[in-house]
């Protein structure tokens, strides 16, 4: 082979200065996703990315421990055949009703692109300062990804990859959902969206909604809504009888917190077969890697050893929310495996720093909504006595 290259043989038609004109002007605008840290420090108790403290169960690691042989040269199956069946089965739905993702994560990408149409195929539109597509005359509501802030960071970064039109809206001060007479109010929010996430029980809060209140919204809603379930294995209840009954609502859930395969990459999708059917046609081909499906089928085998972690994870959760109310902060209770909470003293991101300094790692964001405020992830009873020592040493020194 011929490693040499070869000298052009004129000038090149497009310059290194003129390539980035080759980049969608929406990519170039696009402020991408911010994920959460992973610093290799040792010692580091880290509670800034919702990952659980325990362990896969070791019967986990041994389906992927034996999974590890020369069968890593073949293609897995292709739609997660025997992880939709063991879904259904748990569910009481169809493995038609059932769609496996790379993470809920490609879930979230997938419906944005199934359902929504880009504001572009409307319109010719440049991008304005705000990153939204300039309009020129009223924008239908197919092209509207429409989602409560705050939540899930990840949304409207979906939807200006899609080149959808982004439609946040304010949940309440508390972080609670707002009644259908308040959305009706607030003149903002589209009942015809084309697509409308809600993250439940909530991120970066914590706090859970009702199955009776988020019925009442996909009532009201006629486009598709996607209740994204990442952390209902640490709530009270959880909206999946919704996702079987209403044609246009999905549920999406996650191995990645509860049960301690964030690595795995491993998300799926419950809902009406149409749906379903409509993102199987759009996703690749081998969209969920092959020991991703041996570990999610080994963890249902084994489902008691999570549902004992989740009670401890829940415990440490009241715990800690009620040494922390003790020491003055603000903590909004919590249905999830972290606590977001509005530290006495000193500014959150004052918090961060000294907390850091002392080898502990939260969550702060500059976004105005939670610029006071600091979520914590539940990590093991050790992790978070350590954390509580250490709050008490900060307030006792200032
Ligand atoms: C973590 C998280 C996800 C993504 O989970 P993956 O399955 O790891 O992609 C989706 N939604 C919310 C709200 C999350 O916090």
């Amino acid at each position: 082979m011929k490693t040499k290259q070869r000298a052009s043989a004129g000038p090149a038609r497009v310059s290194a200065r003129s390539v980035e004109s080759l980049v969608r002007p929406s990519v170039l605008q696009l402020h991408p996703y911010v994920p959460g840290e992973q610093p290799r420090i040792k010692g580091l108790v880290k509670l800034n990315t919702n990952e659980n403290p325990y362990p896969p169960s070791p019967r986990v690691l041994e389906a992927v421990r034996a999974a590890v042989d020369q069968r890593l040269r073949l293609y897995p199956n292709p739609a997660a055949d025997a992880l939709r069946e063991r879904l259904a089965a748990l569910h009481g739905c169809a493995p038609e009703n059932i769609l496996v993702g790379n993470g809920s994560d490609e879930l979230l990408a997938l419906v944005t692109r199934a359902f929504v149409e880009p504001v572009s195929a409307f319109f010719r539109s440049r991008p304005s300062r705000t990153g939204q597509p300039a309009l020129t005359r009223p924008r239908p509501a197919r092209t509207t990804v429409q989602y409560f802030s705050p939540s899930y960071s990840l949304y409207p970064v979906l939807a200006d990859i899609h080149g959808g039109w982004r439609n946040p809206a304010r949940l309440n001060p508390d972080f609670s959902l707002p009644s259908l007479k308040e959305l009706k109010l607030g003149k903002t929010w589209e009942f015809e969206a084309a697509l409308t996430l809600v993250t439940t029980p909530n991120a970066p809060s914590g706090r859970g909604y009702s199955t009776a209140e988020l019925d009442e919204l996909c009532q009201a809603q006629l486009g598709v809504v996607l209740l994204d379930e990442a952390y209902v294995d640490f709530a009270d209840e959880n909206a999946l009888s919704l996702a079987l009954r209403h044609p246009h609502v999905l549920v999406a859930r996650t191995f990645s917190k509860a049960y301690s395969l964030c690595f795995q990459r491993v998300g799926y999708c419950v809902g009406p077969e149409p749906l379903v059917s409509a993102m199987h046609r759009i996703r690749d081909s081998y969209n969920v890697n092959g020991l991703g499906q041996v570990a999610a089928l080994a963890t249902l085998d084994d489902l008691p050893y999570y549902r004992a972690n989740f009670k401890r994870v829940i415990a440490t959760r009241e715990h800690v929310s009620a040494e922390l109310r003790e020491f003055g902060f603000e903590v909004v209770p919590s249905q999830t495996n972290f606590i977001l909470v509005r530290p006495p003293r000193f500014p959150a991101q004052e918090w961060l720093e000294r907390l850091r300094a002392k080898a502990i790692l939260v969550r702060w964001w500059a976004d105005p909504l939670v610029r006071d405020f600091l979520r914590i992830s539940v990590g093991t009873e050790n992790e978070m006595a350590q954390l509580l020592r250490v709050v008490k040493t900060l307030l006792s020194k200032s």
